[in-house]
């Protein structure tokens, strides 16, 4: 450890002295997560530019330290700031703020790793523009781009569908852009994603190959007509009817994709206060028999979405949900009190985070790793199936029981094909027994996901993607592209099982 921490006249003469960190409290406090054991961080490097970032990688490549970038750290449940490696360097990407190349009438714009949703929410206001970024529940602190990276989800949005033209650093320090931008075709960067030949993004998305330094978003059109249709679902019965008429109302187009949000009651209730707030025997309601859904709809007239929004309704009453809908925007106006609806990034679901701990700080004092919150992701796709995904939550309930922990899980359609879930496994954190207890918890639903045939689409950080320790022949060809970028192999080592 020693050694490594002596590097650090070299990470100074690349950034500069004010830009290296190793403060021995502050490392401490970059290597905590929200599950696990804390991890070692031997100094936060900071670079100002993608030439440092590259002089950064070469360096770590050349003494072999490990290197994990760090975008924004929002990434609780997910593995939070910490390295994958004790002793690693962080490289905190935060001062790679730009935002730049806005194009208003196609709604492309480059942005850098630091850009934050609130940031690029405040320059598209900023520029009354006809886009807006779709927000995510989590911080609005959290980069657009490490989200896009990690393939997140957000309000009528595929982001990582809307991410091109990547310029990145590889861990030896060579630098690669991709998409159009790679044939040097100007008037094409970001326009789509498919330049001629593979389309090599997908080689950095979930992965350790390279850092991204750059790239173009595609942004989001504010619709001119928009509106929101909400339920409560009482009963797994009911809760299975509602499932088939949201695939069929999303299959003949009615519901855009990814616009429906569905949480069971636990969600709802950790979002306005701690466990401890409720009676237990609510909470066991609340975990199977108690859901919430909320779509927004769209259409290119008011007269359309009018009628659109009365048959959604009608769809969701016939299944016997209570439903109530709004038009919230008319005409490219909000309607009074729907100000910012979407586009308008928001922390309140962090209130989630603090479910298993004694009381919800104010927004200006969450620190979710300082506070010892103990929570993980588990992120299962399922295929649009309501009997498989009703059926697996119930028996996800009682898989979790025993642990102590509660079921809160969130879904949304990705198509009339497939749901994304998430499984927020939150925990009172006493000890390694308890991070041990739910690190076992987040095994055994794996285990049940991969007994009915599924799998994760996103990982946290340090956990397994499968129950199989073997790698696959996939794993195998990535760890060999690896070899070839990251020959001392610093990089986020084993992310996304890639050694
Ligand atoms: C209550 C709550 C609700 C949430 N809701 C949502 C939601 O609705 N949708 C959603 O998508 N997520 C959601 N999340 C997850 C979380 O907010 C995101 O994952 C968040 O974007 C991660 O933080 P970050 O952007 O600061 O990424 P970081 O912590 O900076 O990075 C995340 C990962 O990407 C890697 N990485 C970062 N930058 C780069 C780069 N430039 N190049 C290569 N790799 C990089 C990091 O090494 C790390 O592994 C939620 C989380 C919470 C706690």
């Amino acid at each position: 450890m020693a050694e490594r921490s002596n590097r650090r006249p070299i990470w100074e003469l690349i950034v500069g002295r004010a830009y290296v960190d190793g403060d021995p409290d502050r490392c401490a406090a970059w290597g905590r997560r929200t599950f696990g054991e804390d991890r070692h961080v031997a100094a936060v490097v900071r670079p100002g530019s993608a030439k440092e970032v590259a002089s950064v990688m070469a360096a770590a490549s050349e003494f072999g330290i490990p290197v994990h970038p760090v975008s924004r750290g929002a990434n609780w449940g997910m593995g939070s700031r910490a390295p994958f490696e004790d002793g690693a360097v962080v490289l905190d990407l935060s001062r790679l703020d730009g935002i730049s190349d806005y194009d208003a009438d196609l709604g492309i714009v480059r942005i850098e790793p630091g850009v934050t949703f609130a940031a690029l929410a405040g320059f598209l206001a900023g520029h009354d523009s006809e886009y807006f970024i779709s927000e995510i529940g989590g911080s609005p602190d959290a980069s657009v781009m490490a989200n896009s990276l990690d393939r997140g989800d957000g309000v009528m949005a595929d982001r990582w569908a809307t991410l091109s033209d990547l310029e990145v650093v590889l861990a030896d320090g060579r630098r690669v852009t991709t998409g159009f931008s790679a044939l040097g075709a100007d008037r094409l960067k970001g326009v789509m994603a498919g330049a001629v030949g593979p389309i090599a993004d997908g080689l950095f998305s979930q992965s350790n190959l390279g850092i991204v330094v750059g790239a173009r978003v595609r942004l989001a059109r504010m619709p001119d007509d928009l509106a929101i249709v909400s339920a409560r679902i009482d009963g797994i019965e009911t809760l299975k009817r509602t499932l088939v008429a949201w695939r069929r109302m999303q299959g003949r187009g009615a519901i855009p994709d990814r616009s429906v949000t569905l949480w069971n009651g636990v969600k709802y209730l950790a979002r306005d206060n701690v466990r401890s707030a409720y009676e237990e025997e609510e909470i066991r309601r609340a975990e199977t028999d108690v859901w919430y859904l909320s779509a927004y709809l769209v259409a290119e007239s008011p007269e359309i979405l009018q009628l659109r929004a009365n048959g959604v309704l009608r769809g969701l009453l016939e299944t016997g949900a209570r439903a109530d809908g709004a038009i919230v925007r008319v005409g490219g106006v909000w309607q009074e009190g729907c100000e910012g609806l979407i586009g308008k990034p928001s922390p309140r679901n962090l209130r989630t985070v603090y479910w298993s701990s004694e009381t919800i700080p104010g927004f200006a004092e969450m620190d979710p790793d300082r506070d010892r919150c103990g929570l993980l992701w588990l992120c299962l796709a399922f295929p649009f199936d309501e009997n498989l995904l009703a059926a697996f939550a119930e028996r996800a309930q009682v898989i979790l029981r025993p642990f102590g922990i509660d079921l809160n899980i969130g879904v949304e359609a990705e198509s009339f094909r497939c749901l994304l879930s998430y499984f927020s496994l939150s925990y009172g954190r006493e000890g390694p027994e308890s991070d041990a207890m739910a690190e076992e918890a987040y095994r055994a639903l794996l285990a049940e996901a991969e007994r009915h045939g599924l799998a994760p689409y996103r990982l946290a950080n340090g956990l397994p993607k499968s129950t199989s320790s073997g790698m696959t022949d996939l794993d195998a060809y990535l760890s060999e592209i690896r070899r070839i970028g990251d020959p001392a192999g610093i990089l986020s080592r084993g992310r996304s099982g890639i050694a």
